[in-house]
């Protein structure tokens, strides 16, 4: 990377190269790495990590999440080990751990009164899509431009369709496939809207009313950087799709056991009727779930929806996952005010570092999570970033590399890609946030001057 300079990650890239040879693309998800940085992992501990070239940083990626404790959470390994002990690992029939990690998840979120597990965020939501469908009887899903709901055929569309190009395609609601070989069909089944944008979805549900069986939403759109809702936009989310009968899912992958133990429906004050969960869940360890009201979960219940997995709800899934909504239940005032206050200060810092530098930029988010974005030169004025179209219009990609460099180098890590996203977990301290907002300063300096 020209801008690291080509010792600084030596061991990185040889190992890189020889993951490379056997593994396609030297990583097994998409955007792991970014060009030029291929930076390998040795291990992590709290909310620091270090890379093979003994460089430490202070992570606000987290895993892209799933670390809301940190890295090698001691109670929640523990737990495991404990669990795998007296279990095995896979069950395959039910088994106390069901009961005790339901238990705690329906106390816990509002809108959730029968669940089931899944592995993977994909999973979730493509379980959750298909269970609206089967209730409404009616075949098409509204999705947000901008959004990611994971990576399955049915709905990787419309994510961020002109990431790379400089002139964005004129808004139509018509989905834009995120891949080669994803079929045609897929995309049938799904209408795009904008996000915070509430004619987009009037005018979808005009056209389409009858045939819309959800809006399938993330409740804070944390996949095109950070957008928040809108005052009154996900009450009318709840409205318009009521008025429809069609049905409102969440998708909480990011926002769940987050914003809140019970996600953005606790936090935000809207409850959908299916809401999909993973990451935080599992503090690290591969769980995701859905969930929703008992009536729409009555037809899993009854197996008219089809839903299944020889991995779901395994014993280290359960266990991790009983662990993390125990402390959660427990801990949860001590817990959030350090999501949410050193969240909140580093937001704020990071905000005064670039301000004091001269240069544009838009930190928004909430709690535990959020987004910088740099303005392009030629970038409208702004105070905020409403959806998808904006974050393309405002941003620019060379400041963020930048600014991401520049940090990394001062061992700050956060997502070198300009529409991903920070997250704080509850191992940061005072310390790291000390440390953190010095590094902006100094970063946010650089930058604007060279
Ligand atoms: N939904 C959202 C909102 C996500 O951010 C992601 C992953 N980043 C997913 C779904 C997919 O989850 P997974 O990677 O666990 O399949």
């Amino acid at each position: 990377d020209r801008l690291l300079g080509d010792a600084y990650f030596a061991q990185s890239r040889q190992l890189f190269e020889r993951i490379s040879r056997t593994i396609a693309g030297g990583e097994s998800s998409y955007a792991r790495l970014k060009k030029g940085l291929e930076l390998c992992f040795d291990h992590g501990e709290g909310s620091h990590f270090w890379d093979i070239d003994g460089h430490e940083y202070i992570d606000y990626s987290l895993g892209y999440g799933p670390l809301i404790f940190g890295h090698k959470p001691k109670r929640v390994i523990q737990a495991v080990i404990e669990a795998i002990e007296r279990y095995g690992t896979i069950s395959t029939f039910p088994y106390e751990l069901d009961a005790e990690v339901g238990e705690l998840f329906t106390e816990l979120v509002p809108g959730v009164d029968l669940l089931r597990f899944a592995n993977s965020g994909t999973e979730a939501t493509m379980a959750a899509a298909r269970l609206a469908r089967a209730y409404t009887g009616r075949p098409k899903i509204v999705q947000m431009e901008g959004a990611y709901h994971g990576w399955a055929d049915t709905h990787l569309w419309s994510s961020h369709p002109d990431v790379w190009r400089p002139q964005l395609r004129p808004y139509s609601p018509r989905p834009i496939p995120g891949s080669r070989g994803i079929p045609e069909v897929y995309g049938e089944a799904l209408l795009i809207a904008q996000y915070n944008d509430r004619e987009s979805l009037e005018r979808l549900f005009a056209e389409h009313g009858n045939e819309i069986a959800a809006v399938l939403v993330e409740p804070v759109q944390c996949n095109s950087g950070v957008i928040l809702p809108e005052p009154g936009y996900l009450e009318f989310l709840r409205e318009i799709t009521r008025s429809y009968g069609a049905l409102l899912i969440f998708d909480e992958v990011i926002t769940g056991f987050r914003l809140a133990p019970g996600g953005a429906q606790e936090r935000l004050g809207v409850i959908p009727d299916i809401a999909t969960y993973a990451k935080a869940l599992g503090a690290g360890f591969p769980i995701a779930a859905f969930g929703g009201s008992r009536e729409v979960m009555q037809l899993e219940a009854t197996n008219q929806v089809m839903h299944g997995g020889t991995y779901t709800a395994n014993v280290v899934a359960l266990a991790a996952a009983r662990a993390v909504l125990t402390e959660m239940k427990t801990r949860r005032d001590e817990l959030w005010a350090v999501l949410n206050g050193f969240g909140e200060r580093v937001r704020e810092g990071l905000r005064e570092a670039c301000e004091a530098a001269g240069l544009r930029c838009i930190v928004q988010g909430i709690g535990p999570v959020w987004h910088i974005f740099f303005a392009k030169p030629d970038a409208p004025a702004l105070d905020r970033i409403r959806n998808y179209r904006e974050a393309h219009a405002y941003t620019s990609i060379d400041i963020y590399d930048r600014f991401n460099r520049a940090m990394l180098r001062r061992g700050v890590y956060f997502h070198p890609y300009h529409l991903e996203r920070w997250f704080i977990s509850t191992a940061h301290s005072e310390s790291d946030v000390q440390a953190t907002l010095q590094a902006a300063h100094e970063a946010a300096l650089e930058v604007a001057q060279s």
